[in-house]
């Protein structure tokens, strides 16, 4: 009975862990197995969590010998990297034991090692030292999540050419990083360097950092950050790498061809972005389909084409983010116990936590233009709240798109302080189909940052009031 599951989950990242939660708390029989010996997946280890601590603390150094001064604070600041580093380590430790008391706390048991399927209803673990254990059960969930997606010619070493990882463990700060890719992670790491100390240069393909935002957000966002320091090669690739005894130097060359040139760099980080995983998982041989770009197949339920085979998180489609592979594994848990979980991915946010950070929800005004929907739009600045004039945090905007004709709130994107906190109020209003009307008719305690929310859906009518 002991190797007898009701479900089995391999990954314990955010989808893992949280689909094998809610199992639990269902009353199913649940093990969640990690090959990686602490559970909280990319996001705790390597990913959300590691790069928030370091966003925090760089912010706070670069606060420190800027802006201290402007309040009449008088310190001698300098870097302790090590401490800085310790710090984040902590805070991940604290947070991967703490899944682990939460699996357990579910009675769910937790596994360390590699899972295979066998077969629907068989899961084979390897632990670390190589012993063998199969596990029966009646349901398999797949949240094996996602892997750096790798650049030809620019082999990883995690100490000169880093990923993502490499670059949340620097051991000194360099002089010169240059980040290929202007996608949310390059942008905060490339933020991260560029506070401490580095010379920062981002090589994107494109012609425009974070191609998901909406198109006005992102284009005052980019100033922002070049005003800060970073620069930008935008339609612009990298095309290889060689590596000198002091320096790195990479070849870079237009987009769409043209003549090649050599920047030099102490580091090159690697984030052009991240692939689904699956290797090893033995879905070949249980014939589990997936699509051109490796991503498991589900139905609107998380079943894969396997019965009793599920999938969730970065191994399906969908945005990679922490909260869309939670909000998966509860729709999927409650699915699996007979119940009908669903996801609205209309209605889930995103956020790139630089400073000032960039927060969004539901769709862009070039996504509405696409889709031929009339919509009108309510803007307000920072520079006119004021809770922003206190915390001298007056840079961006907050804009609220609804629907024309019902003025039901159709998007949300936000550049500013605080922004990832204040676009929770957008998504809830999203999901409960509410009106730019509902926003601006709620009240919002004074003096916040909300409030400069609240002026854009009373623009959506025309009856902003503080400007
Ligand atoms: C630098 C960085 C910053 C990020 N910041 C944010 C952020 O601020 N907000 C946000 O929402 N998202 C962020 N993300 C993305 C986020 O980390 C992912 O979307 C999220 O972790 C996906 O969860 P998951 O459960 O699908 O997969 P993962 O978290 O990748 O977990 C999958 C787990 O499965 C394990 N595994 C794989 N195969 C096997 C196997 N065969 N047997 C056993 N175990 C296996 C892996 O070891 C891994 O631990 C960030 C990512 C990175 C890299």
């Amino acid at each position: 009975m002991a190797n007898q599951f009701d479900a089995v989950v391999i990954g314990g990242g955010p989808g893992g862990y949280n689909a094998a939660i809610r199992l639990g708390q269902l009353g199913l029989k649940a093990a969640c197995i990690d090959a990686r010996g602490t559970f909280g997946g990319t996001c705790l280890n390597v990913g959300c969590i590691p790069s928030k601590a370091l966003l925090h603390a760089s912010e706070r150094f670069e606060e420190a010998r800027k802006d201290f001064a402007k309040l009449g604070i008088k310190a001698e600041v300098s870097l302790d990297l090590p401490a800085m580093m310790a710090e984040k380590s902590k805070v991940v430790g604290e947070l991967t034991k703490g899944v682990e008391f939460l699996l357990k706390k579910n009675k769910c048991e937790a596994i360390v090692g590699t899972g295979r399927i066998v077969s629907p209803g068989k899961v084979e673990v390897k632990a670390r030292d190589g012993a063998l254990r199969t596990l029966q059960t009646r349901n398999i969930v797949i949240a094996t999540g996602s892997d750096v997606m790798p650049l030809a010619g620019a082999e990883v070493d995690e100490e000169r050419i880093v990923s993502s990882t490499g670059a949340l463990s620097l051991k000194q700060v360099p002089k010169r990083l240059i980040v290929v890719g202007g996608g949310y992670i390059g942008l905060e790491l490339g933020s991260v360097w560029r506070r401490l100390g580095s010379e920062v240069t981002v090589v994107e393909f494109l012609d425009r950092i974070a191609p998901g935002l909406d198109g006005e957000i992102g284009k005052q966002f980019q100033r922002i950050l070049a005003r800060q320091g970073l620069a930008f090669r935008l339609s612009t690739k990298v095309v290889g790498v060689e590596k000198g005894s002091d320096a790195l130097k990479v070849q870079i060359q237009p987009a769409q061809g043209g003549a090649a040139e050599t920047l030099e760099t102490d580091v090159l980080l690697v984030s052009i972005g991240r692939r689904p995983y699956t290797d090893g998982l033995g879905l070949e041989e249980v014939g589990v389909a997936r699509d051109a770009r490796g991503r498991i197949v589900t139905d609107g339920h998380f079943q894969t084409n396997v019965e009793g085979l599920w999938a969730i998180g970065d191994c399906r489609e969908g945005p990679m983010l922490a909260h869309k592979a939670e909000d998966e594994a509860v729709a999927c848990a409650e699915n699996i116990a007979g119940r009908k979980g669903h996801v609205n991915y209309d209605a889930i946010p995103s956020v790139v936590y630089t400073a000032p950070e960039v927060a969004s929800v539901g769709k862009t005004e070039e996504e509405l233009k696409a889709a031929g929907i009339v919509y009108k739009t309510g803007k307000f600045p920072f520079t006119a709240n004021a809770r922003a004039k206190t915390i001298a945090a007056t840079e961006g905007f907050a804009k609220v798109l609804a629907d024309a004709k019902t003025d039901r709130v159709l998007g949300v994107h936000i550049l500013g302080a605080e922004a990832g906190n204040l676009i929770q109020e957008a998504a809830f209003a999203i999901e409960m189909g509410a009106s730019s009307e509902d926003i601006a008719r709620t009240s919002h305690a004074h003096p916040t940052l909300t409030e400069a929310v609240r002026q854009a859906a009373m623009g959506v009518e025309g009856w902003t009031m503080q400007m």
